[in-house]
C-alpha cells in the first residue's frame, strides 16, 4: 500500500513543525507539502529544515488549494477562521482533514460540521491519548456524583496561548456536563472577578493560568464538604498532540465521509 500523503497547513508554527517531524518518523505516511499564509517569511524555506530535520527540497508554499489537491490528508493546527476556510476547501477537494485548532466558536463549529457531509473531518481539542482518557474518566465520575460535588476545571498553558479557557479545559467541562446530563453552556462559569456572589450549585467552573513554556496541564476537581477528588493530566511536550493527529490522519483513510473525534480514533467511545 502506498504511503498516505499528508499536507501540513501552518507548517512553520509550533505544532506545524512538530507535525512535520512526527509524519516523517511515522511508518505509512509522508509529508507531501506545507503552507503558510501569503506574506509569511517562511515561504520558500525547506519544510523539513524548519522542523530541525535534514532538508529534502520540499519548500513551504503559499497555495493552500494546491496543497489540498496534492494531499490525501491535511493536518491543520492554525486559527479558528482559518480552519473553517480549510474545511470548505477539504469539502470541495474530498481531502481528509484533521483539525487540532482550538478556540472555535459554536457558529464556526457548525460550518465545519456541514463540511463533514462531503469529506472526512477529524477534530480534537486535544489529540493526546491521556487527555481523551481523562475526559472519559471525568464523564464517568460526573455521572456517579451528584451536585453536592462542585466541578471545577483548572488549566495552565504557556504565555503565547491566545484562547481561554483552553480547548482541552472545555472538552473536559463538556465531558463532565455530559456525565451529569446537563447543558454545558448553561452551567459553565468561564470567569470570576470581583463580587461574584456565592458559587451556584451545579455550575461547572473554569480557572485559567498562563505562564512560561508550560505545554498544557489540566485538573478536573470534584469538591464536596470535607472531600475532594482531583484528576490531572500534564503534557510533557507537544509531540503527544502531533502523534495523535498523525494517528487520526492514518485512521481516517477509507472511512465514510462524516465528522469524527479523537474518541473515535482512539476507540474510547461508549
Ligand atoms: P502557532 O501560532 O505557533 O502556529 C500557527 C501557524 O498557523 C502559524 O505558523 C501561522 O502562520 C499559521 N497560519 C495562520 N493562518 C494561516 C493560513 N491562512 N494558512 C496557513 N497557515 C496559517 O500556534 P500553535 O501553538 O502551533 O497552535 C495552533 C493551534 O493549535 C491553536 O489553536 C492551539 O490552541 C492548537 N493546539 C491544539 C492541540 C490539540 O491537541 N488539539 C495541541 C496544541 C495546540
Amino acid at each position: 500500500m502506498s504511503d498516505l500523503k499528508i499536507g501540513i497547513v501552518g507548517c512553520a508554527g509550533r505544532m506545524g513543525r512538530m507535525l512535520v517531524n512526527q509524519v516523517t518518523q511515522t511508518h505509512g505516511c509522508i509529508v507531501c507539502g506545507g503552507v503558510e499564509p501569503a506574506g509569511s517569511p517562511f515561504i520558500g524555506q525547506d519544510i523539513h529544515a524548519l522542523a530541525g530535520l535534514d532538508p529534502t527540497g520540499i519548500i513551504v508554499a503559499g497555495d493552500t488549494e494546491a496543497l489540498f489537491d496534492l494531499s490525501d490528508a491535511v493536518i491543520d493546527f492554525t486559527a479558528p477562521a482559518v480552519s473553517v476556510a480549510h474545511a470548505k476547501i477539504a469539502a470541495n477537494s474530498g481531502t481528509i482533514l484533521v483539525i487540532g485548532t482550538t478556540g472555535i466558536s459554536n457558529e464556526e463549529q457548525a460550518e465545519i460540521m456541514a463540511c463533514g457531509k462531503a469529506t472526512v473531518i477529524v477534530q480534537g481539542a486535544n489529540m493526546s491519548l491521556g487527555v481523551n482518557l481523562l475526559a472519559q474518566l471525568t464523564k464517568k465520575v460526573a455521572a456517579l456524583l451528584d451536585d453536592d460535588f462542585d466541578i471545577e476545571v483548572l488549566e495552565m498553558h504557556h504565555h503565547h496561548k491566545v484562547d481561554a479557557p483552553s480547548g482541552t479545559a472545555l472538552l473536559l467541562g463538556k465531558a463532565a456536563a455530559e456525565g451529569r446530563e446537563v447543558d454545558h453552556d448553561t452551567v459553565a462559569d468561564r470567569g470570576r472577578d470581583g463580587i461574584t456572589g456565592a458559587r451556584k450549585k451545579g455550575d461547572i467552573g473554569y480557572a485559567v493560568l498562563r505562564g512560561g513554556n508550560v505545554v498544557g496541564e489540566h485538573t478536573v476537581m470534584f469538591a464536596a464538604e470535607n472531600e475532594r477528588i482531583e484528576i490531572t493530566h500534564k503534557a510533557g511536550d507537544r509531540s503527544i498532540f502531533a502523534r495523535g493527529a498523525v494517528r487520526a490522519a492514518l485512521w481516517a483513510k477509507g472511512k465514510p465521509v462524516g465528522n469524527y473525534d479523537m474518541m473515535d480514533v482512539l476507540g474510547l467511545g461508549d
